[in-house]
């Protein structure tokens, strides 16, 4: 019986009357026919016609704007590792300690009670990365997001120093296991988990903190399990990261890259072709002139494909803006080169937006853009007056749960109030506490004076005492000074409880 054709559906096997009718299944095939393989909207740059992953071997870029990158990643890269260890006033440049919810930004501190301020300073950041996109693309993306700097700045680099360009790349992957290609693979994913080692450490530096991490480092194993574990763990997901998922990570994770459509428009300055002069594209013959070329309709894009064989998220930028393109400008230095050797002005690709391609049109600033900065400005000075008007000492005062009011053997009555004070200076500061509305005593738990520790939260109890003669009729509202010295820090507002019909103070 000769063999079926491949594409033939199997017949579905007759089914008893009495049982319900299933649609059959589409084999893999049919559901594939749906796909439009030639247009690149229908499917993903990086996944074959299985929906299996290709890898990318992007050809290493050259010229003066990937030059211009380099030495961006390493003052970036510079300030990354070296974060961590700069201190502005003693405080290091940025500490996000989640575990102690206390977060370090220029060297200042910021605590739970700052959460407004910092909550304000996430949406600053935001905010200016929404108008940098409305107005440039994703210029962050390609030129300073940690992912790219490292993946492109450092992975890659070490890759083709290691390997070789992408041709030799596929060639040691084609190879067999001889052991040159076992040194060259193995010394490559020793440098790469090395590499992601020091990042992960870099990174809990960032939220633990220099001190802690070298303790955790120094310090017996057992005495740092946690510690240790989220080194590792870091570690393996950097690793997977830079080793493996590369930028999958881009198309497929980040949410910045996700939204960031909704955020373009045809002003937007992007990494964008040409089209106008580049259309219609055709290979270009020894004995074509310029004008010859142009007369018969042909463009500037000789179809070399070299803007497409650099690029690390495997796209081809003459099909238009794409989701998956990080701006990093390889195809404008892979373009310029080819029109440098045909003779052709630079510039096929290269930043633009739609309206300047198609109109000519410069960058201007559009209703949408002026809003946007309108946002920021509002968000920057609401920032500042919080700033700058964050006290030194941030207190709160609350009444003790459970507790209403006690009769003293001195007949006064007497609250009992929970007490917190936050020092967020680097200097340790003497508090006393007065009231400012009402004659009466306040005395603090186990100690004559507060004396609040530099950075620290400090928590105590306190009583307060007033005459029965100063209440008239229970609850009584008072308000306490917070002073520093004879400097008054703040003052707090609270409800001291008393009895609706006091007693009268015995005889003396
Ligand atoms: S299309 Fe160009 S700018 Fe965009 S990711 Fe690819 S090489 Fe980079
Ligand atoms: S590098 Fe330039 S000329 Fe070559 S295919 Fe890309 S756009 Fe066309």
């Amino acid at each position: 019986m000769p063999p079926e054709p491949a594409n033939v559906v199997p017949a579905v096997k007759s089914k008893p009357e009495s049982a319900p009718a299933t649609p059959p299944r589409p084999d893999t095939e049919t559901v594939l026919k749906k796909v439009d393989w030639s247009d690149f909207r229908d499917h993903l740059a990086t996944a074959d016609k299985d929906g299996r992953r290709m890898w990318l071997y992007p050809r290493k870029p050259r010229g003066p704007l990937y030059n211009l990158r380099t030495w961006v990643n390493f003052v970036l890269l510079a300030i990354m590792f070296a974060g961590p260890f700069i201190r502005i006033h003693g405080n290091p440049l940025l500490m996000i300690n989640i575990v102690d919810r206390r977060f370090v930004i220029l060297g200042q501190t910021f605590w739970p009670q700052d959460l407004p301020i910092f909550a304000i300073a996430m949406l600053i950041f935001l905010t200016g990365i929404v108008i940098f996109t409305a107005a440039f693309g994703r210029l962050w993306c390609g030129w300073t997001c940690p992912q790219t700097v490292l993946m492109e700045g450092v992975f890659r680099k070490l890759e083709y120093w290691i390997e070789g360009d992408s041709h030799q790349q596929r060639a040691l992957s084609r190879a067999p296991w001889t052991a040159s290609k076992i040194l060259k693979r193995g010394g490559k994913h020793a440098l790469f988990l090395a590499l992601s080692f020091l990042i992960g450490n870099t990174l809990l530096a960032y939220i633990i903190g220099t001190e802690e991490l070298f303790r955790i480092i120094t310090d017996p194993p057992s005495q740092h399990i946690r510690g240790l574990g989220f080194m590792i763990l870091f570690t393996l997901v950097f690793y997977g990261i830079f080793a493996r998922f590369r930028e999958q990570a881009c198309t497929f994770i980040c949410p910045y890259g996700r939204f960031q459509s909704t955020l373009l428009d045809e002003n937007s300055i992007v990494v964008a072709y040409d089209h106008k002069r580049g259309e219609k594209r055709g290979a270009l013959r020894r004995k074509d002139q310029p004008d010859a070329r142009k007369a018969s309709g042909l463009g500037d894009c000789v179809d070399c494909r070299q803007c497409v064989n650099v690029c690390p998220t495997g796209i081809d930028i003459r099909d238009g803006t794409q989701m998956e393109c990080v701006n990093c400008t390889a195809c404008i230095d892979a373009c310029n080169n080819v029109m440098d050797r045909i003779g052709r002005p630079r510039g096929l690709i290269r930043y633009a937006s739609l309206n300047g391609i198609e109109r000519g049109e410069p960058l201007r600033i559009t209703p949408r853009l002026a809003g946007y900065a309108a946002v920021l400005l509002a968000l920057i000075s609401l920032f500042l007056y919080l700033l700058f008007t964050r006290t030194d000492v941030q207190t709160t005062l609350l009444r003790a749960p459970g507790a209403l009011f006690q009769q003293m053997p001195n007949g006064r009555i007497s609250n009992l109030y929970t007490l917190k004070l936050v020092n967020k200076t680097r200097r340790d500061i003497p508090i006393t506490l007065r009231l400012q509305n009402s004659p009466g005593e306040i005395r603090v738990m186990g100690r004559q004076n507060i004396v609040v520790p530099a950075e620290r939260l400090f928590e105590t109890s306190a009583l307060i005492e007033l005459d029965p003669a100063d209440l008239a009729g229970g609850n009584r509202p008072l308000t306490i000074g917070v002073y520093s010295g004879d400097n008054l820090i703040e003052s707090l507002d609270t409800i001291f409880v008393g009895p609706r019909r006091p007693k009268p103070n015995p005889a003396p």
